[in-house]
């Protein structure tokens, strides 16, 4: 059976904070205020790919409350989450969008491709993504959307 599934993640933005997306650390003077290390892809990613195999999500996987997960490798959880839900479950392809007005993503948009791809053993092909910009309407966040597309 085919299933889509959707996630979405928003994080505040400080100065002097790490950026990182897709597992990629982006030099940065503003990064992510989180729990974690506030990859706002990688979890919305998590989301999309557990809530249509398991009815489940991120906050209730590895919640916030959780001083486990203070300062989590992302990538380390979607690892988890997919070991532990996508075992059987053929992903064709996951599309993303991140909005973030600074700085530009494109030089490091197939490193997170490519990062995403190895994490859950598929081609980079199969991994989309697209940066786009607030139009200064919210400077101060970084915003990722996803949708996977998977066989169940
Ligand atoms: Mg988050």
């Amino acid at each position: 059976m085919l299933k889509v599934g959707i996630g979405t993640d928003l994080h505040r933005l400080a100065l002097g904070r790490p950026l990182i997306l897709g597992g990629v650390s982006i030099p940065s003077q503003w990064g992510s205020i989180a729990h974690s290390d506030g990859d706002a892809l990688i979890h919305a990613l998590i989301d999309s790919l557990v809530s249509p195999v398991a009815a489940t999500d991120i906050g209730r996987l590895f919640p916030d409350s959780d001083p486990a997960y203070r300062g989590a490798d992302s990538m380390h959880l979607l690892r988890e989450a997919s070991g532990r839900f996508l075992q059987g479950v053929t992903i064709h392809n996951i599309d993303a969008v991140i909005t973030l007005d600074a700085p530009r993503l494109s030089p490091h948009i197939d490193s997170m491709r490519g990062s995403i791809a190895q994490a859950l053993g598929i081609e980079t092909a199969q991994v989309t993504i697209k940066a786009k910009t607030s139009e200064n309407t919210q400077p101060y966040s970084v915003e990722a959307q996803v949708v996977s597309l998977m066989e169940i």
